[in-house]
């Protein structure tokens, strides 16, 4: 009974009882939705579970009504408008002092390098707490971590990752790698069910890595950019994880799934496409983009590692030419050029072979 958006197949308005084209959100002659009922429901679960206080999944209604909206109604516009303020409420709920109030008023009363340098430290702490977070979901909620080794697909998918990864570099190094593109994985799932994005688990493609299928449109920029960025975020936490492994053991293998590791997640920051940076580029702002390719130039700058120069390439011009942002976040920025940083001088750290 109820349409699919994205079935051809005819339907009668609701309103005036004329044939409409199945992939239409709207009667063409009386306006009138197509999806009317679907919406109310949708509408009313979005409601209660906001006021039960489980924004997620209010986040997970809207944007299924978003899907059976046409873009230039009205109501898209509020709904997305909703889904941006969710997001924000979560977040704010779930850090442990609020220092964006904060920061916005230390901004207002001190110069901008002041305000540049709260906005690199408000970014710095932030990152900060997603590693506290990331510990403390390692720690006590290693079950996360379960959640994708249950389904048989992932399970399946990423044994056969190894298999290639065996062939190409040895055992060890292989199960290594795989387990941080794992890590990297999960940080995406955290985050999309932190914001109550509809996913798959994650299938790994053998010798290509990974990904996570959305099965619903994120629809806020912001958000979009944190469940991007969370993945190298993770990546960052796994490969630094190890060379803390390497300092204890001395055993080389750690240092080469470390270096190997941040090369992944570097390359993961290309500011293209489905990438998690093309997903970090779409929550900054026209000079944000600009600082980001700047930061990412001073590390290519500093350490000559040439996966630097495509990410540069990429994001000039991405700068120059694609649609931004119109909402300055810094800790998007911040977060970005942190992780470009700290991911290349894990590079330039030497791996002593055996
Ligand atoms: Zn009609
Ligand atoms: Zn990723």
């Amino acid at each position: 009974m109820q349409a699919n958006p994205f079935t051809a197949r005819a339907a009668f308005c609701p309103g005036c009882g004329c044939e409409v084209a199945g992939s239409l959100l709207a009667c063409p002659s009386c306006r009138k939705l197509m999806h009317g009922e679907r919406l109310k429901s949708l509408a009313e679960t979005g409601q209660a579970a906001e006021d039960s206080g489980v924004p997620a999944t209010a986040l997970a209604a809207w944007r299924d009504a978003l899907a059976l909206l046409p873009p230039e109604s009205r109501q898209y516009a509020l709904i997305a408008e909703r889904i941006a303020r969710l997001g924000r409420e979560i977040d704010q709920k779930a850090a442990p002092e609020q220092p964006v109030d904060d920061q916005a008023q230390h901004q207002a009363h001190s110069g901008w390098s002041a305000g540049r340098v709260s906005g690199v430290a408000g970014g710095l702490a932030l990152l900060l707490w997603k590693f506290k977070f990331v510990g403390v979901l390692l720690l006590t909620k290693a079950k996360f971590l379960l959640l994708g080794l249950t389904k048989a697909s992932t399970f399946l998918s990423m044994f056969a990752s190894v298999g290639i990864y065996w062939h190409v570099f040895g055992g060890w190094f292989a199960l290594g790698l795989v387990l941080s593109i794992y890590v990297h994985e999960m940080g995406h799932v955290a985050s999309l069910i932190h914001y109550g994005v509809r996913a798959d688990a994650p299938m790994f493609v053998p010798g290509l890595g990974a990904f996570v299928r959305l099965r619903q449109t994120i629809a806020d920029p912001r958000q979009d950019a944190w469940i991007g960025l969370a993945g190298p975020i993770w990546g960052l936490a796994a490969a630094l994880a190890c060379l803390g492994l390497f300092a204890i053991t001395g055993m080389p293998i750690f240092a080469a799934v470390a270096r190997f590791g941040a090369l992944i997640n570097l390359f993961n920051l290309l500011p293209f496409w489905q990438l998690d940076g093309g997903r970090a580029f779409h929550g900054l702002t026209r000079s944000h983009r600009w600082l980001a390719t700047a930061a990412v130039a001073t590390a290519w700058a500093v350490t000559e590692e040439g996966m630097l120069v495509l990410l540069m390439a990429v994001g000039a011009w991405r700068s120059a030419f694609d649609q931004s942002s119109s909402q300055p976040d810094r800790g998007i920025l911040a977060t970005y050029a942190i992780l470009v940083a700290a991911l290349s001088a894990i590079l330039c750290l030497p791996v002593p072979l055996p």
